[in-house]
């Protein structure tokens, strides 16, 4: 068992100064007691005042919840907030963001694919002035080649549709300062994209590099389906392009018409009589109901969620906040 780490002054400096963990968990219980333990290491070896780590207990159906209970014996800096059902990855770390007051706060993910030591030197560059430290991943060997060709092309597709310039490889794996927090804050909207989120914050952003190691234990939840979700979410939430292709492709698309139907008309002219057209016609207009139904489609996909927005909900309900104890020196 390792010693829970002796820990400096409190303050809100840079020199010794308070930072809070918030790790979202969906059914991590077996990694839970690893990812302590590791972390306990790193932070113990920190010059910082305080430390909290807040779990997010996100709905989970094992033993995540007991698993943390117990492991705050051993970690009395351990908070829990057990939201009352599985929300998402996204609206959990809002829910962790909520609940941390550190000087800066550090978000990572329960299954030590994110590994903790690379918190120190998140903490040097944060102290060397950068409001944001954000992590990316240099190596996805461990993505199935389907899924890293889908991610690449979501990037382009995104980047290319949004108005703030949204970094590849970086996901939540991050460091943010008081500051910054507070502005993550103010969005609340309920289809949380968190990486555009980040990215519309702005803030002095430094990003350093991490190796992204192999889930520790269990499977992860996101599957192909929900990553599309995800995907489909994070381009319609941060980008109209979607709308204004549709408007260009039905502009692109009538003007085909109105010249085929030029052509048609000199064509008859020229030549005399009316060609036997129900080809054409028939593949014309499959074609202009296929656009519209795309366009209607488009135009359904933003109203849905302007109603979703519109009713106001909350992100996240915690169902309990366990809270850990202030540790400082004295
Ligand atoms: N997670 C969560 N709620 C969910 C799904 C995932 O809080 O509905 C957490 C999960 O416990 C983990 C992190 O989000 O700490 C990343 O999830 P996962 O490892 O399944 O995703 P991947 O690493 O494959 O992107
Ligand atoms: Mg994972």
């Amino acid at each position: 068992m390792v010693e829970a780490p002796q820990l400096l002054l409190t303050g809100r400096s840079k020199m010794h100064p308070h930072i809070t963990v918030v790790v979202p968990c969906f059914n991590e219980e077996a990694n839970l007691a690893p990812l302590l333990e590791r972390l306990d290491v790193v932070v113990g070896r920190l010059p910082v005042g305080r430390v909290d780590v807040v779990l997010v207990d996100d709905g989970s159906r094992d033993r995540t919840v007991e698993m943390a209970l117990s492991l705050r014996e051993r970690f009395p800096y351990l908070s829990l907030i057990e939201l009352s059902r599985n929300f998402g990855k996204e609206a959990a770390l809002m829910a962790g963001i909520d609940h941390a007051d550190g000087d800066c706060v550090i978000i990572m993910d329960a299954d030590l694919q994110h590994p903790p030591e690379a918190i120190e030197e998140m903490l040097t560059v944060w102290g060397g002035g950068a409001d944001v430290v954000a992590c990316r991943r240099v190596d996805r060997e461990t993505d199935s080649f389907l899924r890293s060709l889908l991610s690449r092309s979501f990037y382009v597709l995104l980047t290319k549709g949004s108005s703030v310039p949204i970094p590849r490889n970086v996901g939540d794996f991050r460091l943010m300062d008081r500051r910054v927090v507070e502005a993550v804050r103010l969005l609340r909207e309920n289809q949380r994209f968190m990486k555009g989120i980040y990215a519309w914050v702005g803030f002095r952003t430094k990003i350093i590099e991490f190796e992204v190691a192999a889930r520790h234990a269990g499977v992860s939840s996101f599957n192909l389906r929900k990553l599309w979700h995800f995907a489909w979410d994070g381009i319609t939430s941060f980008s109209i392009v979607p709308l204004r292709f549709s408007s260009y492709l039905g502009s692109a698309v009538a003007l085909g018409s109105l010249g085929y139907g030029l052509f048609i008309f000199i064509e008859a002219v020229v030549r005399g009589g009316a060609a036997p057209g129900y080809p054409s016609l028939m593949t014309a207009i499959a074609f202009l109901g296929g656009v519209q139904l795309i366009s209607i489609g488009m135009l359904g996909e933003y109203i849905g969620r302007m109603y979703v927005e519109a009713k106001q909900r909350p992100i996240y309900i915690v169902r309990e906040h366990y809270r850990g104890r202030k540790i400082t020196e004295g």
